[in-house]
């Protein structure tokens, strides 16, 4: 057995590292809301979720996350 890290696009921000966030705003201009960017919680802005686990192979993994940034074996 290997342990796979594995890295994969943050799925709360897609791999941004930001989000949208509706601010209130004063109703001057028509609309109640503005829409700012604040750095995804999640990843903390880095826009990956790595994680880990026990493959037979490195194949195996990519299998499980077609999508992965990368897959590498640690040692
Ligand atoms: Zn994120």
């Amino acid at each position: 057995m290997d342990y796979v890290e594995i890295t994969v696009p943050c799925p709360e921000c897609d791999g941004f590292g930001t989000v949208e966030s509706q601010r209130p705003v004063g109703n001057s201009e028509g609309k109640d809301y503005y829409i700012t960017e604040i750095e995804c919680e999640e990843c903390f802005g880095s826009g990956e979720d790595t994680k880990g686990n026990f493959y037979n192979s490195l194949k195996e993994a990519k299998e499980d996350y077609p999508n992965a940034i990368s897959t590498r074996v640690i040692r």
